[in-house]
């Protein structure tokens, strides 16, 4: 077992607003998955915390002291710095809270500290420019300019499965772009949320334009959403959460990082092995409790046999255990109720002819990687998002019918297209209707930097750091009128 795995953390309260932290009764405990312990406990905050909170960091925006954009840069620098100091405790928690084995929780803080410093960087890029008002008649005698300005106040919310780096995507941008923020993070992983809070105070964050207010969904979420005083909603999680999300925000401006099915297809001129490989880290990782997993790989008939016997031999040798230790692959599920569903999906779909190749077993929380084969039209595990262990492998003979049914999905986020020819690559990349390709690796990919996000179901609008503090701040003109020259 690893040192940073056993290490906790302590929040000087529950909940953080108006430049305090807070306690509150009732309060909401923090349960490890793997085991059921209680890890930490955190504020279950109230409507009325969240008004307070939301108000707090709108008046500090609106009239209290600016806040450079010089400030903000270093002040996120120096986040970035600290969170590199302290990322021995930062894995701990985002693996004690949440699914992650150690290993991928290190890789989490990693991502962190990229998102943050990108973040900072953005300060360069807070631009506008002079208008062409010379363009048309209307514009003789005017002159001016745009720059751009914070909308105001972000509500961020966030889902559990990267507790760290899905709140610094959006309170680092958020940040950076002159707002405030005012965070509810998801109920499971309220902790790392509550630690990087802390992490932006100690690094210069002024202590009025940050909150957090953990809760439930239901209540605290949906206050947030609804507040009058937000002006934006960065919300990440599932599609009908997104659903509910937009209908209460109303006419706000909204952000939503939603959910996927990443298909992947493998055609008949592709390295078998490098695709097997990539189909194994990107369907089992985080045990599968990623937006990006890849859940369905439709692969050339000709390659099948090959392809799903390297993928069988490959899920085979993961070790599922413990999060602590750092030879685990694979951790357990969020809860109890989340593992239950997945086991009844594979059941259903067993029963009406699927073939299991590996997995299908569950223990607890814990559901084992699970290779299927012959998954009967229809089933839940081919049109819908699993969000767990199981992969579903096609053959197929036509090109152009694996387009159409990808397309056919209601999701639309990453995929990933295998082959050894430019043209084909090209050719499938152009037609899939999603937000990205990946060419020779799976849609389980994204650098913090890119537009992130997704078609259809999978969200409206783009994170990724440039585009998520484009989305934070809008142009605003200012233009004078000269006095004409007489004659
Ligand atoms: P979820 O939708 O259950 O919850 C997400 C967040 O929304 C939580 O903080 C929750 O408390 C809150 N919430 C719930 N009901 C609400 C309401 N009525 N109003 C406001 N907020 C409410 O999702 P989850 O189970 O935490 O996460 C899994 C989902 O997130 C998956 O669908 C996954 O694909 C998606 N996800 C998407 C991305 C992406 O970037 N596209 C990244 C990670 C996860």
């Amino acid at each position: 077992m690893s040192e940073s795995a056993t290490q906790t953390w302590t929040p000087a309260g529950g909940a953080f607003w108006a430049g305090r932290w807070r306690t509150t009764t009732p309060s909401l405990d923090v349960l490890d998955p793997e085991n059921g312990r209680v890890v930490g406990t955190v504020a279950d905050c109230s409507v009325a915390d969240v008004d307070l909170a939301v108000r707090a960091v709108a008046q500090a925006v609106l009239t209290g002291d600016p806040w450079p954009v010089w400030q903000r840069r270093e002040a996120l620098h120096r986040a970035a710095a600290l969170l590199v100091e302290r990322q021995d405790s930062f894995a701990g928690l985002v693996s004690r809270e949440g699914c992650k084995p150690i290993r991928d929780a290190r890789r989490e803080v990693q991502r962190a500290v990229d998102t943050v410093r990108l973040s900072a960087e953005q300060a360069d890029r807070l631009e506008g420019r002079t208008l062409p008002f010379g363009d048309t008649p209307r514009g003789e005698n005017w002159l001016g300019w745009y720059t751009r300005e914070p909308v105001g106040v972000v509500g961020a919310i966030t889902p559990f499965n990267d507790p760290l780096n899905l709140v610094a995507h959006k309170v680092a941008p958020a940040l950076v772009g002159g707002n405030g923020v005012v965070l509810k993070p998801a109920e499971q992983t309220p902790l790392t949320a509550l630690a990087f809070l802390q992490l932006l105070l100690d690094a210069g964050v002024p202590a009025d334009r940050v909150a957090v207010v953990p809760g439930r969904g239901a209540g605290v979420g949906a206050a947030l959403v609804g507040h009058p005083r937000v002006d934006m909603v960065s919300f990440t999680g599932g599609y009908a959460t997104g659903t509910a999300v937009a209908a209460r925000a109303g006419a706000k401006k909204t952000l939503m990082e939603l959910g996927g099915n990443g298909a992947v297809v493998v055609l008949p001129d592709a390295d078998v092995r490098r695709a097997a490989d990539a189909v194994v880290d990107g369907a089992f990782g985080n045990a599968g409790q990623n937006c990006l997993s890849v859940q369905r790989v439709f692969v050339a008939r000709e390659l099948a046999d090959a392809l799903i016997e390297r993928v069988v031999d490959r899920t085979n040798e993961l070790v599922v255990g413990s999060k602590a230790d750092a030879r685990t692959d694979v951790g357990p599920m969020v809860d109890d109720r989340a593992a239950e569903r997945v086991e009844s999906w594979v059941d259903d779909a067993v029963r009406d002819g699927a073939v299991v190749h590996a997995g299908a077993k569950r223990d607890g929380t814990y559901y084992w990687p699970t290779v299927l084969t012959s998954v009967p039209a229809g089933a839940r595990l081919l049109s819908e998002e699993v969000f767990g262990p199981v992969v579903s492998i096609e053959p197929f003979d036509s090109v152009d019918a694996v387009v159409t049914e990808v397309n056919g999905l209601e999701y639309g986020l990453q995929a990933g297209v295998f082959t050894s020819d430019l043209d084909s690559a090209l050719d499938v990349a152009q037609r899939l209707r999603v937000g990205a390709v990946m060419i020779n690796d799976t849609g389980d990919f994204r650098i913090d930097a890119m537009p992130f996000g997704g078609s259809k179901r999978s969200g409206v609008g783009r994170e990724g750091v440039p585009f998520a503090v484009d989305a934070m701040t809008e142009p605003k003109i200012i233009a004078i009128h000269r006095t004409p020259r007489p004659g």
